[in-house]
């Protein structure tokens, strides 16, 4: 009696489309819902259950057994991944645990290399099929044998089964840290094709700019396009002959030092704008030594030429002092003069872009998943949070599953600098995103995951590594760190920025400071300036590695917090000797820290729900700042004061909260004036109504 697909590949324990896939090797095409005659059906059987499968394996085993012998005869190491060079015949694990992972569409995500066993599972399709199929495709194999992904995709696809490549992800720590440059790296050179370069624009204020930017904007992007105005995104893109450039429109250097705070190299050339009828300035020196610090390489534009008083050999002269030798000089650094006024020169400004990047080589993959970075960030109304993220490498899309941070969606919609919707981005491509729960910050990383349900598991990895650092900061750089690493021999040098009340005490500071040196170690002034310290200091501190010292100047109180949100030390002197110590003392690593600690919020106790010698389960209000989860606490009661009669409040005990929610729902952090409940891990501490726990973090 004829028997249905479906009914056959049941007696089978297969997949229908096996059956079918069967038949097919036996010239009969057959539908899901036809039936099967006996004759057919019989010889399915014998191919599922039996010779062929047997015939097969035996062949295989003996060809392996010949390639062993001659691989031993040779003794080559060949490291080639053709799978007849690289036979494995080790036992399989019976064991082994497949975890299948598939992307929102159903695609099944396969990883560069796995076992045939492991791709039979992941497929759900019985070994025998695959190697069947392998062998259909010149393939002789076993079960342990490990395959490559495009040998796995072939069999795959004749299955009839969707998949993917997994693509290299960045792990928590690098999300956490907004680090791509490890992943970068590790991009395959044959994957990899011309990315356009990304600018940003720097110099002293006033000297053009915002007008330069401006100018190559209107006369390079046709505007309208997308029916009026152009909004604003803190980037563009222009074409210059066919070639793309991608403008950061964020002039200064704020959002550049930002991103390379964070190890994101989200410029790959600096435009220092200098006017020509002023010269250098503070400010200018700065974005020099920004660019330098990034390494990546400047061209100056001379700026506001149509303007008497302009001298532009002055300039260059004042360039070259700076290490910054024009080109027309025999040095390297390219003068463009132009004017944003006249447009004089942005053309030829625009040409060396193109040269100077083209000779950068800069590519990415566009073949992958996404990594952007966040250049700028918004609330906007009626839409909610929005970002501005610039593709690092891969092709952004429409409908992506991200994780920014701690944070994880789906990119509900996408613009292009000119407004207009698109549907995917690819490398250095500027792009407002929508579908964010909150705003990012600058600098925080894009990453797309396969599936909505791995970003929402990549975000809860991050969000537990901030929850580890117990302020919630993102730790980059800390004299802790810097100090292991000098001791350890990994950082040999100590790069520092200088500022002084006067020129001649800054030169003489410079000049003391790079002469303190360690059999190990060795300091850099990176960069060296008159005036207090600034912002744009700190910011520069921040990329690593660096402490700002101070001569006769102080921080303000705002500068001071910044620094130390951004883990850059700051040390202020009035007498050389007590600086020069205190380098040498960070040198040796002989630097203490102390510990200071914050109190950060306190919670009443109103209930105790739950308690035993483990764990007690508290319900309270946050009577003052915030209670987060892993924070310490102190443990404060009303006591009766056996000599005096008075109630007085007794230090109890001290102790960890494991973890907090509102209602059933956990969360990460309450604010004060909340009702809440908390989980507190603990070894038999007696919690009692009325109690009050003082929450304290403590920082080097
Ligand atoms: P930013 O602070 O560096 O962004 O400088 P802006 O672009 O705001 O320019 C500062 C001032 O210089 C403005 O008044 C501009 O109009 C003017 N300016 C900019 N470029 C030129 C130029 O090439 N020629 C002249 N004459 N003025 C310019």
């Amino acid at each position: 009696m004829p028997i249905s697909v479906h009914d056959l590949a049941k007696q089978l324990a297969i997949a229908p489309e096996a059956v079918q896939l069967h038949a097919m090797d036996l010239d009969f095409e057959i539908g899901e819902d036809d039936l099967v005659s006996d004759e057919i059906a019989a010889e399915i059987k014998k191919i599922e259950l039996g010779d062929e499968v047997k015939q097969a394996e035996h062949e295989i085993e003996e060809e392996l057994q010949r390639e062993i012998v001659e691989e031993q005869q040779k003794k080559t190491a060949g490291q080639k991944k053709s799978i007849r060079k690289k036979p494995k015949v080790e036992k399989e694990e019976q064991e082994e645990v497949v975890e299948v992972v598939k992307s929102d569409d159903g695609t099944i995500i396969l990883p560069e290399n796995l076992t045939v066993r492991q791709l039979a599972l992941k497929i759900s399709k019985p070994i025998p099929i695959v190697l069947v199929k392998l062998k259909q495709n010149g393939i002789i194999a076993n079960l342990a044998q490990d395959i490559d992904y495009e040998t796995a995709a072939v069999v795959a696809d004749e299955l009839g089964i969707k998949v993917k490549k997994e693509a290299v992800e960045l792990t928590g720590e690098e999300l956490f840290r907004a680090d791509i440059s490890q992943l970068l790296k590790d991009e395959e050179p044959e994957t990899l094709q011309k990315r356009p370069p990304v600018i940003s624009i720097m110099g002293h204020v006033d000297h053009g700019k915002t007008s330069i930017l401006d100018h190559i904007r209107k006369t390079k992007v046709a505007e309208g396009e997308a029916g009026g105005i152009t909004q604003r995104i803190g980037a563009y893109q222009v074409n210059v002959d066919g070639d793309l450039i991608t403008f950061l429109d964020t002039p200064g250097h704020e959002a550049f030092t930002v991103m390379r705070a964070r190890g994101a190299r989200a410029t790959d050339v600096a435009i220092l704008v200098v006017a020509a009828n002023e010269g250098l300035k503070p400010q200018s020196i700065e974005a020099i030594n920004h660019a330098k610090e990034a390494n990546i390489p400047i061209i100056v534009a001379i700026n506001k030429i149509d303007l008497e008083g302009a001298n532009i050999d002055q300039i260059k002269g004042q360039l070259a002092e700076q290490d910054l030798n024009p080109e027309d000089w025999g040095g390297k650094t390219p003068c463009i003069p132009v004017s944003a006024k006249t447009g004089e020169g942005i053309d030829k400004l625009l040409d060396t872009v193109k040269i100077v990047a083209e000779l950068q080589d800069l590519k990415a993959n566009p073949n992958r998943t996404a990594i952007a970075t966040v250049i700028e960030s918004q609330m906007q109304e009626g839409v909610g949070p929005t970002a501005t993220v610039l593709v690092n490498t891969g092709t952004l899309k429409q409908g992506d599953a991200f994780v920014i941070y701690d944070q994880h969606g789906k990119i509900r919609t996408m613009k292009n600098f000119e407004g207009k919707d698109i549907k995917q981005a690819l490398p250095s491509t500027p792009v407002q995103i929508t579908g964010l729960s909150k705003l990012p910050h600058v600098g925080d990383l894009v990453q797309i995951m396969e599936s909505e349900k791995i970003a929402r598991r990549k975000a809860e990895e991050v969000a537990s590594i901030s929850h580890e650092d117990e302020l919630g900061k993102r730790k980059k750089f800390s004299l802790a760190t810097m100090k292991s690493k000098l001791a350890e021999g990994k950082l040999q040098q100590l790069k520092v920025i200088v500022k002084a009340d006067s020129r001649g005490t800054m030169e003489a500071v410079k000049n003391e400071v790079e002469k303190v040196k360690t059999d190990e170690a060795f300091t850099k002034v990176v960069h060296a300036g008159v005036g207090e310290i600034t912002e744009s200091d700190v910011m520069l501190g921040s990329a690593g590695s660096t402490i700002i010292v101070g001569f006769n100047v102080e921080a303000s109180n705002r500068i001071q917090k910044l620094a130390e949100k951004e883990n850059v030390g700051i040390f202020s002197f009035d007498v050389i000797y007590h600086l020069t110590e205190k380098i040498n003392d960070i040198l040796l690593g002989k630097l203490e820290e102390a510990e200071i600690e914050t109190i950060v919020g306190e919670f009443k106790v109103k209930a105790i729900f739950a308690s035993n010698k483990k764990m007690a389960v508290l319900g309270g209000d946050v009577i003052s700042g915030k209670v987060r989860k892993l924070s310490k606490f102190r443990l404060f009661r009303e006591v009766k004061n056996e000599e005096t009669g008075d109630m007085e409040e007794q230090l109890i005990a001290e102790g960890k909260i494991a973890s907090v929610q509102i209602g059933q729902k956990e969360t990460n952090e309450i604010n004060e004036g909340t009702e809440c409940g908390m989980k507190i891990d603990h070894n038999g501490l007696v919690f009692k109504e009325g109690d009050r726990l003082e929450l304290f973090v403590v920082k080097k």
